[in-house]
């Protein structure tokens, strides 16, 4: 059975995701570019369970392909990151959520691709997020305007020099934890949707003085993943990725989330 897996690089207390349903299992998934895990599967006993996986992203994070490989072997079809992220946009204060709609990839030190020594020739342009997956979680979070999202590597936080030049680019936040997993997710097929929680705002703008919003994000962000997780069908198929095989597309463990050529095990 497909399903949904959350990658959560914000702060939340373990007790809130007992909305989303009770711990069924933990696993640990080895893949070829390393174990992944322990990830924790919940749900409701007559919803879809979902997978969780804590994200932070540091410049020891696990090999992103692992965390995406693993997905694949746990059958997932759908992912939602939520990262913390940092506003260039000026409309944009601490505590604020966002939906991401697409972004920018200023990484420089990870890896980009499954198929590294063979090109991308035979990828098609798919958008950057899923449509359908974006679509539910903007009914779910109406508050929650959409954005473009830059990844950086990290640690280091922006010069202010750099938030002006990401601003000028149509970046609205910054953030370390959705790029390249959203680009390797959507070689992989998987449905993509990238939520994020405005931490701090760029080294360009003063710092507000009131945070009083701060958690309020935090707990919508946490309510919208228990909602959606409870009312997503993850094995109705989406075309999203621009994959389906029209003939094996009308049932639980069709083709939907088969990559074209599949990454070298
Ligand atoms: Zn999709």
């Amino acid at each position: 059975m497909n399903s949904l897996l959350l990658l959560l690089a914000v702060p939340l207390p373990p007790q809130s995701l007992e909305a989303i349903g009770p711990l069924i299992e933990e696993r640990q998934v080895e893949t070829r570019y390393g174990p992944v895990g322990p990830l924790a599967r919940r749900g409701l006993p007559e919803t879809p369970s979902v997978w969780i996986q804590p994200y932070y992203g540091l410049p020891s994070r696990t090999d992103p392909r692992a965390t995406l490989q693993a997905a694949q072997q746990l059958h997932v079809s759908q992912i939602v990151a939520c990262d913390s992220v940092v506003a260039v946009n000026p409309v944009l204060g601490p505590g604020h959520p966002l939906l991401i709609t697409d972004y920018i990839d200023f990484t420089r030190h990870q890896p980009q691709t499954f198929y590294e020594n063979e090109g991308t020739g035979g990828l098609s342009q798919t958008p950057a997020v899923c449509p359908r997956l974006t679509d539910a979680l903007s009914h779910i979070l109406p508050m929650a305007p959409g954005g473009v999202y830059l990844g950086v590597d990290g640690p280091r936080r922006e010069t202010a020099a750099e938030a002006r030049m990401f601003r000028s680019w149509g970046a609205d936040v910054i953030g370390q934890n959705l790029v390249p997993e959203i680009a390797l997710a959507r070689e992989l097929g998987l449905c993509f949707a990238g939520l994020g929680i405005v931490e701090d705002i760029s080294a360009e703008r003063s710092t507000p003085t009131a945070q009083a919003d701060d958690s309020r994000g935090l707990e919508a962000v946490v309510l919208a993943l228990s909602e959606l997780s409870h009312s997503l069908d993850p094995n109705t198929p989406c075309n999203c990725g621009g994959r389906i095989d029209p003939g094996q597309a009308d049932g639980p463990g069709s083709a939907e989330s088969r990559p074209a050529r599949q990454p070298r095990q």
